[in-house]
């Protein structure tokens, strides 16, 4: 009888074993042929494609049976990667970003400023901060998917101070988030962001306002089935997590912008 050894990591196999039970590769591997690299080529794509919709798919019609079986009862290989998805829908804000540039105008303000000024001075220090500012926007463009990663640890720490009591750790907040985040960014690529690029300036406020409000609105929904939350009280008390987690990133945020705009 011939020694059967995994080509991937050399564990003795079983001849009726389908995969590996160290590694988990396939036992049936063979030289790689062209029909083969395009049979694979094509099987990957439509495969990703195929599991990253039906994440996507559920992450709409039932968001908390997501959350509570990935994360609670351990059914991680039924679902695409959940991280895969965030790379790939952050690839695509970044890709929407550099057409529609939403943060374009963003500086108008310091314009108003400047126009205002009554003194030389002043006027010279909004051109400054209005210049800065459209730098920064700039910068903000390319790297909105930086935000993401800067976002999600700050807003996951609000559910995991406000919701100490369910019994989940910081990790797993962290992972609900950011699998929820996944789904609320695809939403702002495709429906807020070109917005934010075609409306002018002064709807940007309320192009942000529309999103955040979804992006609660869609938190309480999925948090609810995660979370088994019950009555009006505990649906509040999303909301509340919700504010916990922007005041830390607006705080953030805020003392970022300001280093940036007074000592860079
Ligand atoms: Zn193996």
């Amino acid at each position: 009888m011939t020694a059967l050894n995994c080509s991937n990591c050399s564990s003795p196999l079983d001849p009726t074993f389908k995969h590996c039970p160290f590694c988990g590769q396939s036992t049936a591997i063979h030289r790689f042929n062209l029909k083969h690299l395009i049979h694979e080529f094509f099987h990957a794509f439509t495969h990703t494609d195929k599991g990253a919709l039906i994440l996507l798919r559920d992450l709409v019609v039932r968001p908390a049976t997501v959350l509570r079986e990935y994360i609670v009862e351990g059914k991680r290989k039924k679902y695409f990667n959940p991280f895969t998805l965030l790379l790939l829908v952050l690839g695509i804000t970044v890709f929407m970003s550099s057409i529609f540039h939403p943060m374009q105008g963003a500086e108008s303000v310091y314009k108003e400023q400047m126009a205002l000024a009554k003194t030389e001075k002043k006027k010279a220090f909004m051109a400054t901060m209005a210049d800065k500012q459209a730098k920064l926007n700039e910068w903000l463009e390319k790297k909105m998917n930086l935000i993401v990663f800067i976002t999600a640890p700050l807003m996951a720490l609000g559910f995991w101070l406000v919701f100490k009591g369910k019994g989940y750790n910081y990790a797993e907040h962290l992972v609900a988030y950011l699998i929820l985040t996944s789904f609320l960014s695809l939403i702002s690529s495709l429906l807020f962001l070109p917005l934010l690029g075609v409306l002018p300036p002064e709807s940007k406020l309320w192009i942000g306002l529309a999103n955040l409000l979804f992006q609660v609105i869609y938190i309480c929904y999925a948090y609810k089935g995660f979370l088994k939350l019950k009555g009006f009280g505990d649906i509040f008390m999303v909301v509340v997590a919700n504010v916990l987690g922007m005041l830390f990133w607006f705080t953030v945020l805020m003392i970022a912008m300001l280093v940036y705009l007074i000592f860079l």
